[in-house]
């Protein structure tokens, strides 16, 4: 699927919640589609409000909150640092340099078999598992 056929599908996700899809809501979401970064609020205000003069970081941040409900995008949390927003495509993991803060994405399937194996030598029923590698990243080592 590329940006495109994502942005629509996403603007019907939406439309079926019945919100009002305004022209900034777009650009946040288009952002969030595009971007390879792991953005913050603050990151998307600085990145847009050129454009888009009345967009304050609680429009961006109410977006973002929307697009979560909606299962578009997923807040990451990592300690008291403001959250990071990634638009949901596949499973994947992160590194997260622990100087600066970025997030790099990476993927290991290999891992989905540690949710059947969890799940049958305890009995659980397992829903998801969560993983982050720390490090420094390359503009870090300098
Ligand atoms: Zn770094
Ligand atoms: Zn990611």
């Amino acid at each position: 699927m590329d940006a495109n056929d994502q942005f629509t599908e996403s603007i019907n996700a939406l439309k079926e919640t019945g919100v009002r899809i305004t022209p900034q809501r777009k650009a946040v979401l288009m952002y969030m589609i595009e971007t390879e970064e792991h953005p913050t609020a603050d990151d998307i205000f600085r990145a847009l409000s050129s454009e888009y003069p009345n967009m304050s970081v609680a429009t961006i941040y109410n977006n973002l909150k929307l697009f979560k409900e909606t299962g578009l995008v997923k807040e990451l949390t990592y300690g008291d640092a403001s959250s990071r927003f990634d638009f949901i495509t596949d499973t994947h993991y992160h590194i997260i340099c622990s100087k600066c803060g970025k997030m790099t994405d990476f993927h290991y399937p290999g891992l989905e078999e540690v949710e059947q194996l969890a799940g049958s030598v305890t009995a659980y029923d397992v829903s998801h598992h969560r993983l982050e590698i720390y490090g420094v990243c390359p503009e870090c080592r300098g």
